[in-house]
């Protein structure tokens, strides 16, 4: 890996960029972070970046709720993430992942604000990472969303992964694609790291956000192209894992997994239907800069 990282207040090459072994959040999983995309479209030869100041903006307030402080503006954020990327030359999508981290060499103090904090964006080429054409297979896990009370998953905190990687290795052990996660209650949370849609007649259901619930910036997306574009409401309500096997559609939204449709959930079969298809090439128009209608959610770099 030969890229260049933004790490310790400055640019420096991949392997340059190292932790000492006592690092507290290696630990105890003290971080938050944002993953954002850029996508590169070969006719305008420009990489555009999908609402970067809103991951910027969200780092910021999961900040506040971990006691953390961001080493500058969201402004002067966005410029040194568009200077890395610059950097790094791109011609292809990226991910760009900032990371901000309890970095002090200690294993044995806990109060986050005794504690101080470091900076650092990586980025690396990717691509669509599931099949957003032809859709996936998803099971409800046995695994719970962690509760807002224990730790707040608003606050995209790197600890709270773990659940994810539980997850994520049950649906690989099941030869399935996704996991939706359910709350204590058996009502639906999210997927492993997306938000979760149904289609009912002809309006989105989506679980609103008291359900422990990242407020996802697709989900925002979707909720407002599809009443602007669509003529569709999206109700945010409690959702019972039940309503999946009888929704008329139903997809995940996340910067990762961008717009893809669910067709087999728990073995019943699920439509992939004309909203989630219209919605998808919204999407991607908008991502790709050829929808100029919603071009401020994009920062370009030539
Ligand atoms: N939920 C979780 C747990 C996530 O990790 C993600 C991915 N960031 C999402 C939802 C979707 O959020 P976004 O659309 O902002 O990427």
């Amino acid at each position: 890996m030969k890229n260049i990282v933004y790490f310790n207040n400055r640019f420096m090459p991949y392997n340059q960029a190292v932790l000492p072994l006592a690092t507290h959040a290696f630990h105890y999983g003290t971080g938050c972070f944002e993953g954002i995309r850029g996508y590169y479209n070969k006719e305008q030869k420009k990489i555009h970046i999908f609402r970067l100041q809103d991951h910027y903006a969200r780092l910021a307030r999961s900040c506040r709720t971990l006691s953390m402080e961001l080493p500058m503006a969201i402004n002067d954020l966005c410029a040194t993430t568009t200077e890395l990327l610059k950097k790094n030359h791109y011609q292809q999508d990226v991910y760009i992942r900032p990371i901000i981290y309890k970095s002090d060499e200690t294993v044995i103090k806990f109060d986050l604000t005794k504690l101080s904090d470091s900076f650092a964006i990586y980025t690396t080429p990717l691509g669509h990472f599931l099949d957003v054409s032809s859709g996936i297979k998803a099971i409800t896990s046995s695994w719970q969303r962690v509760d807002r009370h224990m730790i707040p998953p608003s606050a995209k905190p790197t600890g709270l992964y773990l659940n994810t990687c539980l997850a994520k290795t049950e649906v690989a052990r099941q030869g399935a694609d996704e996991a939706i996660l359910l709350n204590n209650d058996g009502s639906i949370s999210e997927g492993s790291a997306e938000n979760i849609f149904i289609i009912k007649d002809n309006h989105l259901i989506t679980p609103a956000t008291t359900e422990n619930i990242l407020e996802g910036i697709t989900r925002n997306t979707i909720i407002e192209i599809a009443k602007k574009e669509l003529k569709l409401r999206t109700i945010q309500r409690k959702v019972m894992a039940r309503e999946l096997i009888d929704a008329d559609g139903i997809f995940l939204t996340g910067t990762g997994a961008e717009i893809t449709p669910i067709v087999n959930i728990d073995g019943h079969k699920v439509t992939l239907g004309t909203v989630t298809t219209k919605l998808q090439k919204l999407y991607f128009d908008i991502v790709n800069g050829t929808n100029l209608k919603y071009s401020h959610w994009l920062t370009s770099i030539s």
